[in-house]
Formats: structure tokens, C-alpha cells, sequence
């Protein structure tokens, strides 16, 4: 058999290691000391922290749900929950929220009417960008009240220099009948991928890396730092051993340093242009209530959402309050923490916090033409780029199974 190393043991090195591992010799090498990447989970005072977001699962692609519930007991391991989420304006409203404006009151319902109607006597025209979208899309006053703020909580960039194709296909498309008729019917909305969702009874998606991390050989506290030819220029060397074939899971700005041939050396200026955001995740206990999301575009502090965690699993949950996790664009220290935890509902009660440097991919115009061009190269030499931050794609962890699952057809 021919031997593949996979960089990263995250849920897309994962994938495509069980997906490998029957036709190729497959090892994974991991810089942390356990399987999961974004994914990974501790206990802290006994409370289940995901040390990034709140990862709960499902997919619309019939293929990797296969795929996925081939290794999960469906029934005895996993909770299916409805997605309840919240926009707190000054007390929650539905989510989405264009859903749900019979539930502001009476001088928003005018306005955002008035805004609808106008919106569908005007001609279809192609927006130039996010901003411009959102207006045409949903009127200026739901842009004022919520698309805006919370969007630029969350990109910190003025939303008019965010270019389209940035969120192709990852935006609500709802027409004016679609929304006026959804707000008569109190539709709900299900075309969203975790409109309902599965999450682990116990251990969150810790428990999804360890299974998969099953089975599978994995070194650990391996971080790959250089990856050369052999003497005969036959194979790559990774921690010392042979190789046919390398799938780089971990992050596409370094790989240039990790391989330092002429032909990826020379993407170095495009791919450290590359832009991204990190995250901080506080978790927090919180005041019990009904939400798996509250998403908050309250000016008056910097976070954007509770992902209310503590709801997912009883498990999660060391005492009876409820936990959750409260999300920060970038790194905030925790006096800035604290301070804010004060003008966010549901009275938060800090616990820990952890900034993770690499969390949002962001795409520019020229991002997949770079990407794509850096995979030609690479795939004539044996290495393929897998994963959110190798192709620098907004995956979810359905995506990046799909992306396992398509990648591994073609090797
Ligand atoms: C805030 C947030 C919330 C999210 N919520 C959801 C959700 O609810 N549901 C969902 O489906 N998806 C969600 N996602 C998306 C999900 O996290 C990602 O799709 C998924 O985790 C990406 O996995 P990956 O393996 O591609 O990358 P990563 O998880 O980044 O894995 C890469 C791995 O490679 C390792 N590595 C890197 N370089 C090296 C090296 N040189 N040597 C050895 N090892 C290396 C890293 O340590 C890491 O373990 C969310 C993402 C974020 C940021």
C-alpha cells in the first residue's frame, strides 16, 4: 500500500483518513495533544467549554449524512434539537428576524413595511456589495436595527467593502412575498442547514473528534515543521518517514514555510495577504432560558452571540444553571470581558476565556482563483490542501466532510 501523511488531525484530517484508509498505509500527525482542532472541548469546574463556538451538527448532502452516521449510534448517542434562536433587540425576537416582525412593535412593523413595499415596487437590480444587499433585501430599517450592527460586530469592517461573492451561498435569499408570507403563517425557517441540528449527549463535539479519531493512527504532540524530499526524490519525509502522498490540513499561510520549494515559495506574498478573524469564547453560566442562539447587534457591548451550549446536553452543565458560550470577534483581554459581561442579557457569570487566532476565513475576490492555482501546483507534486484554513473556505463541519469525502475519490 501506498503511505499518506495527513497534516492535522481536525475533523478534515479525520474524515479523509477513514476515507483513505482502506486503499492507502494513512497517518496522521497532530501539533495538539488531542484529536479535534476547532472542535475540541474541555471541562472547566466540570462544565462543558468549547473552546471555540458551540459545534452542533447536520447537513442538506445526503452523502455525508451516510458518511457521518456510520460511525454514531443515532438514537442512544445523540439529541436532535429544533434551532431556537433569538435576536435581542431590547427583549428577544424570532430568528430570522424578517421572520418574526410581528413581534416588534407597532412603529418598527410600519416602518419595515413601508420598507417591503417599496423594496418590491422598485426593479431587481445587482448589488455592488453586503451593504447594498442587505438594503435591497430586507428594507433600511431591519438593516439599521440589526444587519448592520451585527454584522460589523462580527467582520469589523464597514460592510460596504465586503464584496459579494465573499457569502455566496451562504445568505438568506428570501423574496418580499416570502417574507410577508412567513410573517402572516409564523413560518418557520427550515431551509438553514442546523435548522435542526444533532449534538452529542455527553462531551460535545469532543466526543465526534474522538470517535473519529478511532481506528485511525494518529501521533500526537507532532508538529510538522518541515516536510522535504527524499534522497532519491521519490518521497516526502515527514517526521523522519517516507511518504507517497501528503494531505495538509492546517493552516495554507505557513505552507510555504513547511515546504520551502521554489514552486510554493513563490505563493508566499498572496497567501500572507490572506485575511481572517479569530475568536474569543468566554464561558459563562448563565440565566436559564429556552435558546440554543441569542444573537446581539446591541451597540453597547462588543460580543456578537451566546451560543447557549449548557441547553445542548444536560451534561453540559455542572450545577442547575445553565452555561453557555459568549463570542468576541478577535482577542479581548478579560477586563474588557468582564466590562461587557455586564451590558449582555441573561445576567453572564464568567468562568474562562480562550482567543483563538484562526477562526473566520475571510475570502476576497482573489482568494479561490489563489487557492486553486496553489492546489494545481501542489497536486503534481503528491499534496493535496484539505480543510477551512488549507483552502481557506467557510466550512462547516459538513462541508469539510463533504470536501473529505469528494477529495478522497480523487486520490
Ligand atoms: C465560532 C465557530 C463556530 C462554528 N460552529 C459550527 C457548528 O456549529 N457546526 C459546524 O458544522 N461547524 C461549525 N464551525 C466550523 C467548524 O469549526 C470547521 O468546519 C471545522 O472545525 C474545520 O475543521 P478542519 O479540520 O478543516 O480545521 P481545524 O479544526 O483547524 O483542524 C486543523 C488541525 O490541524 C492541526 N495542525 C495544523 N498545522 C499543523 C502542523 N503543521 N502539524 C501538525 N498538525 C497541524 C491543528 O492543530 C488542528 O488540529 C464553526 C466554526 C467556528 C469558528
Amino acid at each position: 500500500m501506498k503511505k499518506v501523511a495527513v497534516i492535522g488531525a481536525g475533523i478534515s484530517g479525520l474524515s479523509i483518513a477513514h476515507c483513505l484508509k482502506d486503499r492507502y498505509q494513512v497517518k496522521l500527525f497532530e501539533t495538539a495533544s488531542q484529536p479535534g482542532g476547532l472542535i475540541k472541548c474541555e471541562r472547566v469546574n466540570g462544565n462543558l467549554y468549547h473552546i471555540v463556538g458551540g459545534h452542533v451538527f447536520n447537513s442538506k448532502r445526503q452523502e455525508v449524512l451516510d458518511w457521518f452516521w456510520s460511525f454514531f449510534d443515532r438514537e442512544n448517542e445523540f439529541v436532535k434539537a429544533n434551532r431556537n434562536a433569538t435576536v435581542f433587540l431590547d427583549k428577544p425576537i424570532g430568528y430570522p428576524i424578517e421572520n418574526h416582525i410581528y413581534e416588534m412593535n407597532g412603529d418598527l412593523q410600519e416602518k419595515i413595511i413601508a420598507d417591503l413595499i417599496s423594496i418590491a415596487k422598485n426593479e431587481q437590480v445587482t448589488p455592488p456589495n453586503f451593504e447594498e444587499f442587505l438594503k435591497l433585501r430586507f428594507g433600511n430599517t431591519l438593516y439599521d436595527i440589526y444587519f448592520k450592527p451585527y454584522n460589523e460586530k462580527i467582520w469589523k469592517q464597514d460592510l460596504s467593502e465586503i464584496p459579494l461573492g465573499w457569502l455566496e451561498g451562504k445568505l438568506p435569499m428570501p423574496s418580499v412575498e416570502e417574507i410577508i408570507f412567513n410573517n402572516f403563517s409564523k413560518e418557520e425557517e427550515t431551509k438553514m442547514v442546523h435548522s435542526s441540528f444533532y449534538y452529542a449527549k455527553t462531551n460535545g463535539s469532543q466526543f465526534l473528534a474522538d470517535r473519529l479519531a478511532e481506528n485511525v493512527e494518529v501521533v500526537y504532540n507532532a508538529e510538522i515543521k518541515n516536510i522535504n524530499k527524499n534522497k532519491d526524490n521519490t518521497k516526502w519525509v515527514v517526521n523522519e518517514e517516507d511518504f507517497d502522498l501528503i494531505v495538509y490540513t492546517g493552516n495554507v499561510k505557513v505552507l510555504p514555510d513547511i515546504f520551502s520549494t521554489d514552486s510554493i515559495l513563490k505563493f508566499k506574498p498572496e497567501l500572507e495577504n490572506l485575511v481572517y478573524h479569530g475568536t474569543t469564547s468566554v464561558l459563562c453560566e448563565i440565566e436559564k432560558n429556552p435558546y440554543s442562539w441569542i444573537y446581539m447587534p446591541d451597540k453597547k457591548h462588543h460580543s456578537h452571540r451566546i451560543i447557549c451550549t449548557g441547553n445542548f446536553a444536560d451534561s453540559n452543565n455542572a450545577t442547575d444553571r445553565a452555561t453557555g458560550t459568549i463570542e468576541f470577534t478577535d482577542y479581548v483581554d478579560k477586563a474588557t470581558i468582564l466590562n461587557n459581561l455586564r451590558q449582555i442579557p441573561y445576567s453572564p457569570r464568567y468562568i474562562e476565556h480562550r482567543y483563538t487566532e484562526y477562526t473566520y476565513p475571510v475570502q476576497t475576490a482573489d482568494t479561490r482563483i489563489t487557492i486553486q492555482k496553489l492546489k494545481e501546483q501542489l497536486e503534481i507534486q503528491g499534496i493535496y490542501l484539505l480543510g477551512r484554513f488549507a483552502e481557506w473556505e467557510y466550512y462547516n463541519m459538513d462541508a469539510a466532510m463533504g470536501a473529505a469525502i469528494d477529495l478522497s475519490k480523487r486520490i
